[in-house]
């Protein structure tokens, strides 16, 4: 156990997880400096309150490693490329995040850690995973990149069994002793290379997940670079591969048959009445890509210990949260999905892969992704696509390009009108039988607070439109 007694520790980012952190090493006898570039009233009021714990606060500049410093803690949103770790490297001293502190905090007794990381699905993986450990009696919680500061959780009065942990790939990063019990990615496409620098240095920031891990590795069968990150890790002796798959599973996997969600034995023992996980409508919602995070999620518990029944209870409890492929209602035989969380190009591709005939309703913020892929893969199951927002028409340029037979109305709206508007032309093109989907591909930033406000509006609208047909 490190000793933080008298060390000069510097945090980088007066934000949450770095107050997090600051409060947890300055009450453990660390002499804390917090770095920001900041000087807002916000930040001076931040640094006000934790000059009274004693913790200094340097605002105004991020790019000085500030004298004598032993240690520096950084926060996500800093790039690795920053000029304080630069400066940091020169002086011979060690950069970690939040999860590494909270890692080595744990005491000897402390619960072991599920960690789940991937490019989409982690908080819902995360979350699904606790559910089922709790339906299994034990103590734990979804923590990490979700909800309470890991640092918090650890350092915190109330005792756990065993901790499901959602991790980015900035966590990853900064995060060199982190061992997990088991760990799973989930999938891996482009994301972040700004941060990371490229798509290699991305997928080895996930590997990281598995290295040290003692029981079990979990990757996706359809994904062939997390297995790849397996074979690559280093691993306890005994620590098996595990896979998980839409399809029927070969050994060390689990997977799908019939609609009943299954590991190997049940294939192989099928006759002496092997014990199924789950049924596909366990899964809320039962759509592909989020069937393939509950059997990730099973494979974490399983490897945990946990028996097949606690999976399907835990599956059956666990409600997703709001605005992620959410039935908001059905109209005139149409029903209308709300997936506004699915702000890149991938989300939204996992979820268009779930619904045919489909409207799509998409745009926003495009943030410097193109759209040919998406298009290509998903324009097969739409009936038309309502499009809105700031960047709609590289939307409508990839279309035109690889759909056009696909109709689309461009609303050319980025008003607060503009979804009941959009939802109105998506109720005239679709048939009975049809999903409307939001899926926006999207940043909501243009229109909208959040992608929250953006569900929202889109669930208001179709209530309007409920009304109307009533
Ligand atoms: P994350 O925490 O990784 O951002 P979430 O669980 O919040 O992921 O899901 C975000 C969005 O990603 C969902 O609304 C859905 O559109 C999409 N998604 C969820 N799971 C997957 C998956 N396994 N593969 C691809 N897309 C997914």
């Amino acid at each position: 156990v490190t000793s933080w007694q008298g060390k000069n520790i510097t945090v980088a980012g007066l934000g949450v997880s770095g107050i997090s952190a600051a409060r947890a090493l300055a009450g453990l006898g660390a002499s804390v400096t917090v770095v920001d570039g900041g000087d807002s009233e916000g930040h001076r009021a931040r640094a006000a309150e934790l000059g009274e714990l004693g913790i200094a606060v340097r605002l105004a500049d991020a790019e000085t490693l500030p004298e004598g410093t032993d240690l520096v803690v950084t926060s996500p949103g800093w790039k690795p490329e920053s000029p304080l770790f630069a400066a940091a490297a020169a002086a011979g001293v060690e950069v970690v995040g939040d999860v590494e502190i909270a890692w080595q905090l744990r005491g000897p007794d402390a619960a072991p850690w599920l960690a789940i990381t991937g490019t989409n699905g982690k908080t819902t993986t995360t979350q699904m995973l606790a559910s089922i450990l709790k339906a299994a009696g034990l103590r734990t919680a979804a923590v990490g990149n979700i909800g309470t500061p890991i640092i918090d959780v650890v350092l915190g009065e109330e005792k756990y069994d065993v901790l499901a942990v959602e991790l980015s790939s900035y966590q990853l990063h900064w995060a060199p002793s982190l061992r997990a019990h088991s760990a799973a990615v989930l999938n891996l496409a482009p994301d972040h290379l700004d941060w990371h620098g490229s798509m290699e240095a991305y997928a080895a920031d996930k590997g990281r997940i598995y290295e040290g891990n003692t029981v079990a590795c979990v990757y996706n069968v359809a994904d062939p670079a997390t297995e790849a990150l397996v074979v690559e890790a280093d691993v306890e002796e005994g620590c098996r591969a595990i896979g998980f798959t839409l399809g029927a599973p070969g050994p060390s996997m689990l997977g799908v048959v019939d609609g009943i969600l299954v590991d190997r034995a049940f294939v192989e023992n099928r006759q002496k009445n092997a014990q199924e996980l789950a049924e596909v409508k366990d899964v809320n919602p039962p759509a592909p890509h989020n069937i393939a995070n509950a059997l990730a999620a099973a494979a974490l518990a399983r490897a945990f210990g946990v028996a097949p029944r606690a999976v399907r209870d835990g599956l059956r409890d666990f409600r997703p949260d709001a605005h992620r492929v959410a039935l908001v209602d059905e109209v005139a035989g149409v029903t209308y999905v709300d997936d506004s969380k699915a702000t890149n190009t991938h989300a939204a591709e996992a979820s268009l892969a779930a619904f045919e005939p489909v409207v799509w309703i998409a745009g926003g913020l495009a943030k410097g992704a193109t759209f040919d892929e998406l298009v290509q893969k998903s324009a097969k199951r739409m009936r038309a696509a309502v499009l809105i927002g700031a960047d709609r028409a590289l939307i409508a340029e990839a279309l035109a390009r690889h759909a056009p037979e696909v109709p689309v109305v461009d609303l050319d709206r980025t008003d607060t009108g503009a979804m009941l508007a959009a939802v109105r032309e998506a109720a005239r093109l679709a048939e009975p039988g049809d999903t409307v989907l939001l899926a926006p591909a999207c940043a909501s930033m243009d229109m909208f607070a959040n992608y929250n406000k953006r569900g929202d509006a889109f669930a208001d609208a179709v209530r309007e439109l409920a009304a109307e047909n009533a």
